[in-house]
């Protein structure tokens, strides 16, 4: 009877039912002292079945605790992603007059934004080096806006 209930609970509340398990176990073994011979068998099984469910708690717990912490890791890299692209737009939008310091022609100082993928290249290549494709010249690019 109290073997079954702690069978039940075993899913949901591995520790509530290594406690029933444990006492399942031990009232078998008072069973088996007070002459029921067969219960000494039951008494191990449910001791048994109690320590799988100890250690099914404890790794329930642990895997519990790493999801949540995974969770949060993922949280923090949206976050930080987030930050990533609202900055990288700002970029696009309002390219700062300090970039074009150096005199030259500020569309060269323009961010070489990759077509396909966004990827932020460096001035003056030809491909991406994130994706491989092919880059419009900067000149024809901003002279066609
Ligand atoms: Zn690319």
């Amino acid at each position: 009877m109290v073997g079954v209930l702690a069978a039940a609970l075993v899913l949901a509340l591995p520790l509530v039912s290594a406690i029933l398990f444990g006492l399942a176990g031990v009232l078998s073994f008072a069973a088996a002292a007070a002459g029921y011979g067969n219960h000494w068998v039951y008494g191990s099984d449910f001791m048994a079945l109690g320590v799988v469910a100890f250690f099914g708690w404890i790794g329930k717990r642990k895997n519990r605790r790493e999801s949540a912490a995974e969770r949060q890791r993922q949280i923090d890299r949206d976050d930080r992603l987030e930050t990533l692209l609202r900055q990288q737009r700002d970029q696009v939008q309002y390219p700062t007059e300090a970039s074009t310091g150096t005199g030259g022609p500020p569309k060269a100082t323009f961010p070489n934004f990759c077509p396909s993928c966004k990827h932020r290249n460096e001035q003056g290549v030809k491909f991406c080096a994130e994706c491989g494709t092919a880059l419009s010249p900067v000149a024809s690019a901003s002279a066609s806006e």
